[in-house]
């Protein structure tokens, strides 16, 4: 998965209708502006300390940190920019929309002297899983062969939490060991340097079992293991997981409620109006982008929000 993810992403621009799927800062630019907005009240509240940082992992083509620095530049706040973004494809897309942006290969080279204000959209999800099937002798690990899943030999009931030990035959635990690694840590940097780190992704709260992984190309659902790097794989990301990680560093939590609620609690509808009453001829197109982020049958509810921060840091809107 890794290294088809790798190959997927490295070569080629996967988002948008000509591409093989769509996510929400290129559904609509309320995304990224709500995002903006969010983190210069966040940075308000926080004192304003003036040496913050904006970085984002895995930012596609950048088109939610141009429309996220855009709203916080309205908010006072005009921070330096880190991404971390592997495919060089993708680079050149996102230095066309943000060009000062400093580029990152891994999270190792982010600044460790100055507080940070992270987002990650989109990013978990395409971060490599393993699974693991409750089979007749124990727990197996899914392993890839001849193009089809096959068990592996070794007992994997150590990787198995333990409210899930007995699950039913056939049942699947999903692992994601590089989020694991990734939300530790930056949970460790924000523990030291100050800041907070917002999460969106298509989700759950574990511990739970479930196959998620799942290939998309051409906007069309498709066989995971054919042809690797072709597609783009992603599994669901546990956000209880990340949240317990977090307050293992000692990082305060918001409640894991789904991106609808947040993006609500945040003013998406006060947001669409404005921007329809500037232009009417969009406010149908509006009104729909608005309920493709939101409603419960669309994106409202498969996508959570975690948002995790200092304990010196106040509690960020969007999640009452
Ligand atoms: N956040 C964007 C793009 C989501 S697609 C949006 O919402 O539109 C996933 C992004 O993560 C892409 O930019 C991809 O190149 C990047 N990515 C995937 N695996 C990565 C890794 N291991 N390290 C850094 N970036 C990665």
């Amino acid at each position: 998965m890794s290294a088809a993810n790798a190959d997927y992403y490295g070569s080629r621009d996967p988002l948008g209708a000509a591409g093989d799927f769509i996510t929400a800062p290129e559904i609509s630019q309320m995304f990224g502006e709500l995002i903006g907005l969010w983190a210069a009240d966040l940075w308000h509240r926080a004192g304003a300390p003036a040496d913050v940082a904006y970085v984002e992992l895995g930012p596609g083509r950048g088109t939610l940190a141009a429309d996220a620095l855009r709203a916080m530049a309205r908010g006072g706040l005009t921070p330096p920019v880190h991404f971390v973004e592997t495919s060089p494809t993708l680079r050149s897309a996102q230095a066309e929309r943000v060009p000062a942006a400093q580029w990152h290969d891994t999270i190792d080279t982010l600044p460790s002297d100055q507080p940070l204000l992270i987002i990650a959209n989109e990013f978990f999800d395409a971060l490599p899983i393993r699974q693991f099937m409750r089979t007749g002798p124990g727990w197996r690990e899914h392993l890839v062969m001849d193009g089809r899943l096959v068990a592996g030999e070794a007992d994997g009931a150590a990787e198995i939490p333990l409210a899930l030990a007995d699950a039913p035959l056939g049942s699947i635990f999903e692992q994601n060991p590089a989020a694991e690694t990734i939300m530790a840590a930056l949970a460790a940097r924000l523990a030291r340097q100050g800041g907070a780190f917002l999460v969106v992704d298509y989700g759950y709260e574990g511990p739970a079992t479930g196959d998620t992984l799942q290939a998309v190309m051409n906007h069309q659902f498709a066989d995971p293991l054919a042809d690797p790097g072709s597609r783009d794989l992603t599994a669901h990301v546990d956000f209880s997981m990340l949240a317990m990680i977090a307050r293992a560093q000692d990082l305060l939590t918001s409640p894991i409620v789904g991106q609808g609620m947040f993006l609500k609690a945040l003013g998406i509808d006060a947001r669409a109006q404005a921007l329809s009453r500037a232009n009417p001829a969009r406010s149908e197109a509006l009104i729909g982008q608005r309920d493709r982020l939101t409603d419960d049958s669309q994106m409202g509810r498969l996508f959570k929000v975690l948002a995790v921060r200092h304990a010196d840091w106040p509690m960020p809107a969007g999640f009452a």
